[in-house]
């Protein structure tokens, strides 16, 4: 039997070890799956849930409904991987070895990295959307909350979903509408970025729907510590910015044990083939979704295209063939901009966001880079698609690869 170890059951993992199990025979591949945490979150949930549109009910699951029969789970953490002997030791001291891994231990959130962010005002005046604990206490606090000045902080990119915060500030800007006290919240997004979004195209269509939602954007805001007792950011170059209510999206690191195997950069992610997966060290190691060091968002459906890619290729290398289906960084997100409405953006490693229709050229439904309802139905649907189609690993009708068919470009 040849053994293929999947290191994090996540959106990733699990996706990769349901496509795998019905590609793989039972009687010549063994697939085991590590995760030491029981529930499946739906990461993208956490953007609704402080505006009182989903509970934290809505965003999960347990795991092993979602792992498939054939394959075997093991609930523990990863302690170490040793490249050399192709075995992993876990925390509780197990050793399992493998003949293919793959490492999908995705990113999270580390607020302790930044000077004054955590402490006493944790959860008090400072709050997190990127955890179920920040986005459920930021809930409770938002019900309250009688106005003032509101500042989204980005810590550092590259984070997950780089569009998550701006949804979170035009969400705001509608929920201090129907709370009816928007005239008494200023909403500020500071971000390390020179405009609202890393690609200037997008930048500028998105920049302009914030100023007219009355959003202030701060560019190149570079955040050194936080001063929690004063209410104030401060960046390197020394100067300030005042909140009453600061939302942070704080530095994003892998996991700890990447680090450990020394198979990580500075901040825990994997350096890989970018368009197979394939570890620049080791032959049989791939990592997939957030931890792999990619050029492009970090994201679930970034993560799902690269899994199409993924299984066509893993399919040919372990029968020694060339890798023939390049991932090409084909990423798209919705974004939910408020009262009922929303934008997409698809794009790859080399083609920025550009406006359109998605995913027939001319048809859409969905318009590329330009606020409609259609666009927000599409992101309340894919909750649904995420547990039933996406982490089954169920084939969608959309192809892996990025088409130019519908984007409007010169
Ligand atoms: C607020 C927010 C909004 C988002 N919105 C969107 C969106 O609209 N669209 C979109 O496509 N994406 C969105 N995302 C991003 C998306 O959720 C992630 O990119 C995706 O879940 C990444 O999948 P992953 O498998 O790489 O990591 P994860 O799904 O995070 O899974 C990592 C798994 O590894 C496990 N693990 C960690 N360390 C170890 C260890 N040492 N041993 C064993 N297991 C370990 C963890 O327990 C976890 O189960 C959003 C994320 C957030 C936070």
């Amino acid at each position: 039997m040849k053994r293929l170890l999947v290191i994090g059951a996540g959106t990733a993992g699990t996706m990769v070890v349901n496509r795998l199990r019905r590609l793989l025979g039972t009687d010549e591949w063994k697939i085991t799956i590590v995760d030491p945490i029981e529930t499946h979150y739906y990461q993208p949930g956490y953007l609704f849930i402080p505006f009182g549109m989903y509970s934290k009910n809505d965003v999960m699951k347990p795991k092993p409904d979602f792992i498939p029969v054939g394959v075997e789970m093991i609930k523990a953490e990863a302690d170490v991987i040793e490249p050399d002997q192709n075995r992993v030791k876990l925390t509780n001291g197990r050793i399992l070895n493998y003949d293919f891994l793959v490492i999908a231990t995705g990113t999270r959130t580390r607020p302790g990295e930044t000077p004054g962010l955590e402490g006493p005002e944790w959860h008090r005046s400072i709050y997190d959307f990127y955890t179920i604990e920040g986005a459920v206490a930021l809930a409770k606090h938002l019900r309250t909350w009688q106005g003032g000045r509101l500042v989204l902080n980005v810590v550092e990119n590259p984070i997950k979903c780089p569009v998550a915060p701006l949804e979170f500030i035009m969400l705001a800007d509608w929920f201090f509408h129907e709370q009816g006290i928007r005239d008494r919240v200023e909403l500020i997004y500071a971000t390390p970025l020179p405009g609202a979004f890393t690609k200037p195209i997008a930048s500028k269509y998105l920049g302009d729907i914030l100023e007219e939602k009355g959003i202030q954007v701060v560019p190149e805001f570079l955040v050194e510590h936080v001063d929690p007792d004063a209410k104030r950011l401060v960046h390197y170059d020394e100067t300030e910015l005042e909140y009453d209510l600061l939302v942070t999206v704080p530095l994003n690191k892998g996991d700890e044990f990447v680090a450990r195997s020394g198979l990580g950069d500075e901040l825990n992610y994997v350096p890989v083939d970018i368009h197979t997966f394939l570890s620049k060290e080791h032959p049989n190691i791939f990592a997939l979704g957030d931890t792999a060091a990619l050029p492009t968002s970090k994201s679930g459906s970034g993560a799902h295209f690269a899994v199409d890619c993924f299984t066509e290729n893993f399919l040919r290398h372990v029968d020694g063939l060339d890798m023939l289906v390049p991932y090409d960084g084909h990423t798209n997100c919705f974004i939910e901009s408020g009262f009922g409405k929303g934008l997409l953006i698809d794009f790859n490693y080399d083609v920025e966001p550009l406006p359109g229709r998605y995913p027939l050229p001319g048809m859409g439904p969905f318009a590329l880079l330009q606020e409609s309802e259609l666009n927000h139905w599409g992101k309340m649907m894919f909750r649904w698609m995420y547990w039933n189609v996406l982490l089954k690993g169920q084939e969608l009708p959309l192809p892996a690869r990025m088409s130019m068919s519908g984007k409007w470009h010169k």
